[in-house]
């Protein structure tokens, strides 16, 4: 079987000198060394600052909204569930844009739409869908112009740079997912890149129940740390991460390249690196998406519809400037097997069989 996805092994050798390490520490999670040293080692791969772990890619986003104050948002409705809940979980008011439909990201004319039409939203969410980055000037001008923040729901980007600048480097923060289905991962983790040092010192208390070290609870807080051994899986993990980068970057190539002539791909940011974070194709219709994603199954490859269905549907009761090209996308979207054990072999048998489907 070709499968969707697969997540990486962390070396056990390797990991389990790390958890001697914990042992001997006897530091299991609060903000340990090896939770130190994963923090320094991201800042420094992916080209940031201000980088603060969290337990997972939901929490960072939900804490990243505690730390900057958002109350009302405009989102993409076309992205995982969690970059609307997290912010309905607090309460916050949601509406939503439309997606261009060429690179499936929030597209700067809806939302300038959406601001004339009396948009309130005091923050942006934007979502770089597939490791896609937004069309982030655009977005940082509209920011200006209509006095919103931005968050970026990053967690399909890690790894992705525009003209040599991280993607992470862009809004007010950018949120990261480590779980195991991810490009990198700690099991179950996050992370948040702030803009400004004061929200990470913020976001540092939030974590932790709200606690100022020598000054008791200064805030309302959640517990969203991650622990000693996600950190030990995740320095294992960040080991390989340039290999795997530079695998799966070839791989959506040889993809692209066999599929270009027979079905419609995703128009990607032509200053960005790929990451190969996700391999999604669009059909014509709802019926073709299902037709091939059974015959591929048939051939024992397995293929995914998401996202689906466009977040409109799941909020309904959210403000909706007009989601027309997310609700068609989204019908029609399929993504095709992308993980690191995935070989040249696999994706040729893959644009094969997609050959004689369509
Ligand atoms: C995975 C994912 C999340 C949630 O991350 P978790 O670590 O699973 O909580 C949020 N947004 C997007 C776009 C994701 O793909």
């Amino acid at each position: 079987m070709i499968a969707l996805n697969s997540p990486i092994k962390p070396d056990l050798k390797k990991l389990t000198k790390l958890l001697e390490q914990i042992n001997n520490n006897g530091w299991f999670t609060n903000f340990g060394p090896l939770h130190k040293e994963l923090t320094a080692r991201l800042e420094d791969y992916l080209g940031v600052k201000n980088l603060l772990l969290t337990n997972n890619g939901t929490s960072a986003l939900q804490v990243a909204a505690k730390a900057i104050g958002t109350r009302s948002i405009l989102a993409t409705p076309f992205s995982f569930v969690a970059t609307a809940s997290a912010f309905k979980w607090q309460k916050d008011e949601l509406a939503f844009a439309d997606i261009d439909k060429q690179s499936l990201n929030l597209s700067p004319e809806t939302i300038r739409l959406a601001y004339r039409k009396g948009c309130k939203a005091d923050t942006l969410v934007a979502t770089h869908v597939y490791g896609n980055p937004c069309d982030v000037n655009a977005l940082d001008e509209l920011s200006e112009k209509y006095n919103f923040q931005i968050i970026y729901d990053a967690a399909h980007a890690f790894g992705v740079n525009i003209a040599e600048k991280s993607v992470l480097n862009y809004g007010e923060a950018s949120t990261l997912s480590f779980h195991a289905t991810k490009i990198f991962h700690t099991v179950e983790g996050g992370a948040i890149i702030f803009k400004d040092r004061v929200n990470l010192e913020k976001a540092e208390e939030i974590i932790n129940f709200g606690i100022r070290p020598g000054r008791g609870v200064v805030d309302v807080g959640i517990n969203a740390k991650l622990n000693e051994y996600q950190a030990a899986v995740g320095l294992v993990n960040l080991e390989e991460i340039d290999n795997i980068l530079e695998h799966r970057a070839e791989l959506f190539h040889k993809y692209r390249e066999g599929l270009k002539n027979i079905v419609e791909l995703p128009q990607w940011h032509p200053q960005a690196n790929a990451n190969g974070a996700y391999m999604p194709i669009l059909l014509k219709s709802e019926e073709e998406m299902k037709a091939v994603s059974d015959g591929l199954a048939e051939h024992n490859i397995q293929s995914r519809h998401y996202f689906e269905p466009s977040l409109d549907k799941i909020f309904v009761d959210s403000h909706n400037y007009g989601t027309r090209n997310s609700v068609s996308s989204s019908s029609r979207v399929l993504c095709l097997p992308m993980h690191a054990h995935l070989t040249s072999e696999n994706v040729k048998k893959v644009i094969n069989i997609m050959g004689k489907l369509l």
